[in-house]
């Protein structure tokens, strides 16, 4: 029986297990450390349509994945706080840039079904889509845009891989050639897949292998507003305000709302109380309510790369060991499709020309 590893639980590691445990074959061991975690912090943003991002691998990457998220919350039945196709609203302050945004909308909806069908929305009109709005810009709506709970994400795949072929560790591990070790043991595998975000370098601290990889902290903040129970908070858009914190409506009476983009604090997981009194401010005075409160801060660590887009495949010069890492801002999006894309990889079965999405692996070694 096939002995495969997978260093990392978030959402590239989850997404493997998962495709993996289709196949009773084998016999696949999930390491994760859970600590810092980017999949658990993450706001749960999926709409990257309008990105002004011009890297084209990153656009297939990224609308493919969309398209993914989707595919598997029906496939494995996710519940609505899990997955919700619920759409995004992007607002913009001065007309002529809602114009010029309305016609790239336009324009990507002919090639990109699964945005629906994009509409300009009044002021009036997006407080009508979310009530609790009391001022807002003129805005987009994009009706396929999404969100998903990252951390419900990777639990419920996970659950799914642990009914078939998954054993999950909680451990930290590092890797050399087809060894993991951990507790002075170590164990051979016939493949290894290392799906460690920000901490790729680590986990191969042992080993020749080193990626042009660094960290990046994100905060946000999870917060309970008074809207006297009148609406559900879960089904409706995300709020993209320009120049603003995101605004993701989520369960029971809460929002998140966030997030910082913190560069140079290296593994820091230390709570900013000034972005977090500037986030709860701002729902305060886009909502006209007061006594919201912050319920809880969230915070993770992004893994960039020196071109801001991620990679994953095979190491060079390693036939059995596959990673994935630098998914930056974006990775809820894209880590699904990554993670299905490395699970067809490591069993062979792959028809897909992945240069489409990614840059070879070996342009981010460290030289
Ligand atoms: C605040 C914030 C907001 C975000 N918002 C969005 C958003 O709205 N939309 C979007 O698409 N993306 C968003 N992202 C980005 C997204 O969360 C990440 O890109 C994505 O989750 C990365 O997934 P990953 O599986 O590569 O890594 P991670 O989720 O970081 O998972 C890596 C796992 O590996 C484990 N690990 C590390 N080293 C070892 C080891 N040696 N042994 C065992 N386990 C190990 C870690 O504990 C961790 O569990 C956000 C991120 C943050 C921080």
């Amino acid at each position: 029986m096939k002995k495969i590893a997978i260093i990392g639980g978030g959402i590239v590691g989850s997404t493997v297990a998962y495709y993996l445990s289709k196949y009773q074959n084998l016999c696949v061991y999930l390491f994760d450390s859970e600590n810092g975690q980017a999949t658990k912090a993450a706001a749960g943003i999926i709409s990257p349509w309008l990105s002004k991002r011009r890297n084209k691998k990153w656009f297939k990457l990224a609308t493919d994945g969309a398209a993914l998220v989707k595919e598997i919350a029906l496939e494995t039945n996710m519940t609505s706080d899990i997955y919700n196709n619920s759409g995004t609203i992007i607002t913009r302050k001065n007309p002529n840039d809602l114009k010029v945004l309305y016609s790239l909308a336009k324009q990507r909806e002919k090639n990109n079904y699964q945005m629906g069908n994009v509409e300009i929305l009044t002021s009036k009109e997006i407080q009508q889509k979310i009530p609790y709005i009391s001022k807002s810009n003129p805005g987009i709506f994009i009706p396929g845009g999404s969100k998903i709970d990252g951390e419900l994400y990777c639990k419920h795949l996970q659950k799914i891989a642990l009914k078939s072929n998954l054993i999950k560790i909680n451990k930290k591990v590092k890797v050399d050639n087809n060894m993991v070790y951990y507790d002075n043991q170590e164990f051979e595998f016939d493949k290894i897949i290392v799906s460690a975000g920000a901490w790729i370098n680590e986990c191969f601290s042992n080993s020749m292998i080193k990626f042009d990889i660094y960290p990046q902290k994100g905060q946000l903040i999870d917060a309970q507003i008074n809207t006297g129970n009148k609406f559900k908070l879960n089904e409706l858009p995300v709020l993209m305000p320009e120049g603003q914190y995101d605004v993701i409506n989520n369960y029971d009476n809460h929002l998140f709302v966030g997030a910082t983009h913190e560069n140079g604090m290296n593994f820091d997981l230390k709570e900013s109380k000034k972005a977090s009194t500037e986030m709860i401010k701002q729902i305060d005075e886009l909502s006209n309510i007061n006594n919201n409160k912050i319920f809880d801060v969230k915070l993770g660590t992004r893994a960039y790369t020196n071109d801001f887009a991620p990679f994953f495949g095979r190491v060079p010069n390693y036939k059995d060991i596959f990673v994935a890492s630098g998914l930056g801002s974006s990775g809820l999006t894209t880590g699904p499709l990554i993670g299905k894309i490395l699970s067809e990889m490591v069993l062979g079965n792959i028809n897909l020309d992945i240069s489409l999405y990614t840059k070879d692996v070996n342009e981010y070694l460290t030289k």
